[in-house]
């Protein structure tokens, strides 16, 4: 069985990508590998900063790896909050303030034009390969639905009249843009000669 390394220690991410990779690759954590470091996302764009995850585990432990970076890009925002995503708001994290952020900044504007972007960069037998998943919405005026994170609550994808924090998982990963990237890495993946 091929092993990768998936340089993230979200057991939730994993459990989507080894749900999807079936049982031909194996794919460890950093944790499964004994790395520790805390890689910074220094980057000025999505492939910038899944690149500086794939790189590192790369250059450190000679091993096939990926590395991914997601976010939301507001078109009436110039498309903020984008690589900042997850600290709009000033605390990592803290998706309660980056919703409230985005709900301010729009108030009064019709224009609620959305995507959410996810790029993987997977670096297999030395070369780099790039993955990017995208799903096109609108942004809520108020939050609805529980399920999911971050900005689940007031993003509705195009084509339905819920939003995502209001769908199962399943129904949600189908869909996603970080489904979408993973499709595409799973595909190269099967393609590739069996070891
Ligand atoms: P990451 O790069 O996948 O860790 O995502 C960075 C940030 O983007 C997260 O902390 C969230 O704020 C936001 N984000 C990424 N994917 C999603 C999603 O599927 N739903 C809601 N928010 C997301």
């Amino acid at each position: 069985m091929q092993q990768l390394v998936f340089a993230t220690n979200n057991a939730h991410k994993l459990e989507e990508v080894q749900a999807k990779a079936g049982t031909q690759i194996k794919l460890l954590t950093l944790n499964d590998i004994g790395c520790q470091d805390d890689i910074e996302e220094t980057g000025f764009t999505f492939n910038e900063n899944a690149s500086i995850k794939s790189r590192h585990i790369y250059q450190k432990y000679n091993l096939n790896c990926f590395g991914d970076d997601s976010g939301l890009e507001i078109e009436a925002l110039n498309n903020e909050p984008g690589i900042y995503s997850a600290r709009y708001a000033g605390k990592h994290g803290d998706h309660e303030a980056n919703m409230d952020k985005v709900l301010n900044n729009l108030k009064g504007e019709t224009n609620r034009k959305a995507r959410f972007r996810t790029v993987i960069s997977l670096i297999w037998n030395g070369d780099e390969h790039f993955f990017d998943g995208i799903v096109n919405g609108t942004i809520r005026h108020e939050r609805c639905g529980t399920a999911g994170f971050g900005y689940d609550p007031i993003f509705q994808p195009d084509g339905y009249e819920i939003t995502f924090a209001e769908m199962s998982m399943e129904e949600k990963n189908r869909i996603s843009h970080r489904g979408r990237a993973v499709d595409l890495l799973i595909s190269f993946l099967n393609a590739q000669p069996k070891a």
